[in-house]
């Protein structure tokens, strides 16, 4: 089969991947108007929509701009959460209230590259923490906070900067370690390619209190 030629992704979130009912009809109402003929959940917790000619393309994401979430504007690729606390029954923390404000981080721009989040809201960890660049899961003795974790091609499992912070411990030292990494990593280097090079020592003195 010859795959279609003009594909794109609407790149605004979903309350990472939440929507209600009402917000879901209206989704599909605008992808049925189009028809879209194929529509995917990104393993970013966004809405792909594929296969759209270029006409259609510019009035769909014109329709569908006010039901999904502005574009992450603070250099993060994504920040992604798992239902936690709110509507997990394995949940300690509430990962999405957590990934609310780190969306919201003030970061220095742009990063070298790529910056991908993931919060979990217990140790079962099914927003991969441990491979992302920033990767946060709950304990009952609060944050644990990973840096420079990667999957695919070069996998690096990330380190463990801090554990038992709270929600304003965890924001600050994200926002430190990520403004640690702008300021040191060369150009296009993944947070992965950068631990490997300055080691968590260094970013520990340089994030951590005395
Ligand atoms: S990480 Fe824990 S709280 Fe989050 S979805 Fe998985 S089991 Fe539930």
């Amino acid at each position: 089969m010859t795959p279609p030629q003009k594909t794109f992704t609407i790149v605004p979130g979903l309350n990472m991947g939440l929507f209600s009912p009402l917000e879901l009809e209206k989704i599909v109402a605008v992808i049925n108007k189009y028809r879209v003929p194929t529509t995917k959940i990104t393993s970013a917790q966004r809405l792909a929509l594929l296969g759209m000619d270029e006409e259609d393309q510019q009035r769909l994401m014109a329709e569908i701009k006010p039901l999904t979430r502005p574009v992450v504007t603070n250099g993060l690729t994504y920040v992604q959460a798992c239902p936690g606390a709110q509507w997990c029954k394995f949940g300690v923390a509430d990962a999405l209230a957590l990934g609310a404000k780190i969306e919201k981080l003030v970061l220095p721009t742009p990063m070298p590259s790529k910056v991908k989040i993931g919060i979990s809201g217990c140790r079962m960890s099914c927003t991969e923490p441990f491979v992302r660049d920033v990767g946060i899961f709950a304990t009952k003795k609060g944050w644990t906070l990973v840096f420079g974790g990667n999957g695919g091609g070069n996998p690096r499992l990330g380190d463990i900067v801090a554990e038992g912070l709270n929600d304003d411990q965890v924001v600050e030292l994200t926002r430190k370690c990520l403004t640690f990494y702008q300021q040191n990593a060369k150009y296009k280097s993944r947070t992965a390619r950068f631990m490997e090079r300055v080691g968590i020592e260094a970013l520990k003195k340089a994030v951590l209190p005395v």
